[in-house]
């Protein structure tokens, strides 16, 4: 029999497992406590729970994080770590460190089948999800190294697109923010989405995370090319979206749009006045990535200068622009920089994906 996994079950699951077990509520919290307070993942060493009880979850269920594997320390801190769950499959995650927080970006997808142009994950194809166990075991294994300093944000940033992995990565959220988990607060933890439009409205009713976009273009010709999804979902959809979604936070809360900037192609004054436009009044802040190479890509980040000029246009018309600092390229850890290794069992799965990701529209 398979036995199931504890890991990454939200508190509500839990206490349904345990009353399926004749059991009260508060075993959710006792196991909970266990796992993510004191990293204790072995029935046995739970001392509180009764030994006939810890006989029998031995033998119907299991705790097993994902091996996390560090790979390489970039020079500014970074660390990339390889993820190793199920299969033959593995993905990566990255830990950055600044003063005061730890983020760790995690990953939810073995590779990405959105294939944006100038993202080396979507490059590599797609070979399925994350569970919910291995998405909240990324910050598990983190946390358990580094004890005394735990991850304070996170961020759905690594390989996959999350809201593709709906209930995994909800899941996965509800566990991270829960009391009896890791407590980290909503606003600190951050999904990012390419724009799957139905999938906004639906994270709108199951969280009030933050909401990062990757927008990319000021155009839908252009983000046509650049990140396809854009062909079944336009711009004025996806923002409509974001207006529904910041409208359900609180007044002072922001969506982040992305936009990584790419030589030539969308890192002109013209293409920001046009990115100005279309974010018209919405409550956002900018980011802009410039872009990261990756082997086989004919992309150029731009000089220095252009990038400057761009966010000189943002800010004066009054929009928060920020640079973001590219960290970890050094070890292949910065954004759109993530393969692990996927065996691409892609092509069909995009199409059905995209087409059943259309079905839920509002
Ligand atoms: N699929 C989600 C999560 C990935 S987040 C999403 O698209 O939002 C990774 C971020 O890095 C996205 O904004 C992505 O567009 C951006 N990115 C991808 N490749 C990049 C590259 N080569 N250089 C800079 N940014 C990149």
């Amino acid at each position: 029999m398979q036995r199931v996994n504890l890991l990454g079950l939200p508190r509500d699951a839990l206490i349904e497992f345990f009353a399926e077990l004749g059991e009260k509520p508060y075993r959710a919290e006792q196991l909970m406590k266990w796992i993510y307070h004191h990293y204790v993942i072995d029935f046995d060493a739970m001392s509180n729970i009764s030994k006939k009880l810890r006989e029998r979850l031995k033998t119907i269920a299991e705790i097993t994080p994902p091996g996390l594997v560090p790979l390489l320390n970039s020079s500014d801190g970074t660390t990339k770590w390889r993820v190793e769950a199920e299969g033959s499959s593995d993905v990566e995650a990255v830990l950055i460190p600044e003063e005061g927080r730890a983020t760790l970006c995690v990953s939810s997808q073995y590779g990405c089948a959105l294939d944006c142009s100038f993202c080396a994950t979507g490059k590599q194809g797609y070979a399925g999800n994350l569970t919910a166990a291995a998405i909240v075991g990324q910050v598990w294994q983190v946390n358990a190294e580094r004890r005394d300093d735990p991850i304070t944000n996170v961020v759905f940033m690594g390989m996959g697109e999350p809201l593709l992995n709906f209930a995994a990565v909800t899941d996965a959220m509800n566990v991270m923010m829960d009391d009896f988990a890791f407590g980290i607060s909503k606003r600190r933890v951050t999904i990012s989405t390419a724009g799957v439009v139905p999938k906004i409205y639906d994270l709108a009713e199951a969280s009030d995370v933050s909401l990062a976009v990757s927008l990319h273009a000021p155009t839908d010709e252009l983000r046509n090319e650049l990140v396809p999804i854009n062909r079944k979902y336009g711009i004025e959809s996806l923002m409509t979206a974001c207006r529904h979604y910041i409208d359900g936070l609180g007044k002072k809360r922001t969506v982040t749009i992305e936009y990584t900037l790419i030589d030539g192609v969308n890192d002109s004054p013209d293409d920001a006045r046009a990115l100005v436009e279309v974010l018209g009044d919405l409550r956002c802040k900018v980011n802009l990535i410039p872009f990261n190479p990756f082997p086989g890509t004919s992309y150029k980040r731009p000089s220095n200068n252009r990038i400057r000029r761009f966010q000189t246009v943002l800010l004066e018309a009054g929009l928060p622009a920020m640079l973001r600092t590219t960290r970890g390229d050094d070890i292949a850890a910065a954004c759109g920089q993530l393969v692990g290794r996927v065996e691409d069992r892609t092509r069909r799965a995009e199409r059905y994906i995209l087409r059943s990701a259309a079905t839920a529209a509002p």
